[in-house]
Formats: structure tokens, C-alpha cells, sequence
């Protein structure tokens, strides 16, 4: 650990909030998209297909690599950050797709961007679902999803958010919530100077929270719009939070949602 920030949770913060990006999941295999060595980079003419407009005749593709993250997730299984956060109880907002909070027994958890292991239907208006068993190859059948949906017949794709979709309603007003009721704010793995950090951040600050970033490269500019910026390994400093949070005792964070 870098000398520096030393923030620590104190009692004063009974409403733990994380933000989750690609960073936290980065060990796994599952690599980031953006960047140099990120998935787009290596193979742009998958990053083309993931524009809403390219639907239906995209699907092969979606599914040949949103399968293949689902695959990569359930193979490797949560990092020790997922599980620290899971044990705290806290309820996490996620731009991830990999489920891997959910894996770790978090309870309460905003998917900005939908869940490589969720099928959806492109059904207008059709609420239809269902878990994936992710497999290998470019057809729903690959990954244990009918291809056409049962309930309207329409076919079916990865519950994935692609680029010029909105994020799902639900998930964002669950986003906003929990932002708005943090004591502490703690955004892990992602910039924070990006939507949704971006505003998520700076809405919990203006409801009372303080904000940390921990990021072990903290990006330019960040320390500005964080109370804390710790530049060290989440996959230390949080199951440390955790061991320590249990240790002082008195404060559960498992029912997020009193009442
Ligand atoms: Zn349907």
C-alpha cells in the first residue's frame, strides 16, 4: 500500500455504497474494454456490432462474446474486492456485466449495463428473461437460451446494454437511490470521471456522503472530485475495510433498506 490517503470507514458511516467498474473484475481474465490492451482495441470490428441499430444481424457476434464473458465470469468466480464487499453488506451500483457481485452474495445490486448472464427478448414491451448457462458458440442454443422467445416469439439476445441503448430504468432509479441515501460513497475500479460515476459521485456528496475513490492508478484529475483517493490495490484495502468494520462491531450493513 502506497503511503498517502489513509482513509478508513469510522462509525459515522452506517450507509456504505459502492460504485463498481471494470477494475475490480480485471483479474479474472475478464479484461477492460476501453484502452489499449481493452476489447475494443483488439477487436473493433466487435466493438461495431455493439450498436443497438446493428440488431437483429448482430446477434451471432453478441452472443459469441457476451457468452464468452459469462463463461470467463462463472469459470474464475468473484475476486477477493467482490467478496469484501459482499460480506460488508453493502449494496453496490455496477457497470459490469458479469455478475460476479451477485456470485459473492451481494443482496442489492444496480446492473447499469444489464448481465452477460441474463437473456432478454427484443420484443418491444416484452419483459421476458432468463439465466444463461453460458457455453461457447454464436447461437442463443449455445448458451441454454431458446432463440426465439417463448412468451412472444421474437428472438432473444445477452441482457447486455449496448451503446446506444438507455441504461434500464429500474437499475438507474435503484442507482440514484442508494446515492442519495450514502453516508459513505465509494466508487472502485472505474474512473469516476465518466457517466455514471460521474453523477453519481457528486450526488451523493451533495446528500451529505463522503466520496473515495480507490483506484491503484488513480486517473488525472480525479483528485478534485473525490473527499479520498487511495491509491492502492482494492483487492487489499477492502476485505482490511471489511476485517475492520466486523472487528469494531455494532454496525450491520445487511438490510440496506430498513422499514
Ligand atoms: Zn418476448
Amino acid at each position: 500500500m502506497r503511503a498517502g490517503d489513509r482513509f478508513v470507514p469510522g462509525p459515522a458511516h452506517r450507509e456504505i455504497v459502492f460504485l463498481t467498474g471494470s477494475g475490480i473484475s480485471a483479474r479474472t481474465g475478464l479484461g477492460t474494454f476501453r484502452g489499449p490492451d481493452g476489447l475494443w482495441a483488439l477487436e473493433p470490428e466487435t466493438e461495431a456490432a455493439m450498436q443497438a441499430s446493428c440488431l437483429p444481424d448482430s446477434l451471432p457476434q453478441l452472443w459469441q462474446v457476451w457468452g464468452r464473458m459469462a463463461r470467463i465470469a462463472r469459470d474464475h468466480g468473484p475476486t477477493p474486492g467482490h467478496r469484501a464487499i459482499a460480506r460488508l453488506g453493502a449494496p453496490v451500483i455496477t457497470q459490469n456485466i458479469d455478475g460476479l457481485h451477485q456470485a459473492a452474495g451481494s443482496a442489492v445490486v444496480s446492473e447499469l449495463h444489464g448481465s452477460a448472464l441474463r437473456a432478454a427478448c427484443l420484443g418491444d414491451d416484452c419483459r421476458w428473461t432468463l439465466a444463461v448457462e453460458p457455453g461457447e458458440g454464436p447461437r442463443a442454443e449455445d448458451h441454454g437460451v431458446p432463440g426465439r422467445c417463448p412468451r412472444c416469439g421474437a428472438p432473444t439476445r445477452p441482457d447486455v446494454v449496448l451503446f446506444d441503448e438507455q441504461l434500464p430504468s429500474a437499475d438507474l432509479g435503484l442507482a440514484m437511490e442508494l446515492a442519495q441515501r450514502a453516508d459513505l460513497f465509494v466508487v472502485v475500479g472505474t474512473s469516476g470521471v465518466v457517466f455514471p460515476a460521474a453523477q453519481l459521485a457528486p450526488m451523493a456528496a451533495s446528500h451529505g456522503a463522503t466520496t473515495v475513490l480507490i483506484d491503484i492508478a488513480p486517473p488525472v484529475g480525479s483528485r478534485t472530485l473525490f473527499d479520498h483517493v487511495l491509491a492502492v490495490d482494492a483487492h487489499e484495502v477492502l476485505p482490511d475495510w471489511e476485517r475492520r468494520i466486523h472487528q469494531v462491531g455494532g454496525t450491520s450493513f445487511l438490510d440496506p433498506f430498513p422499514g
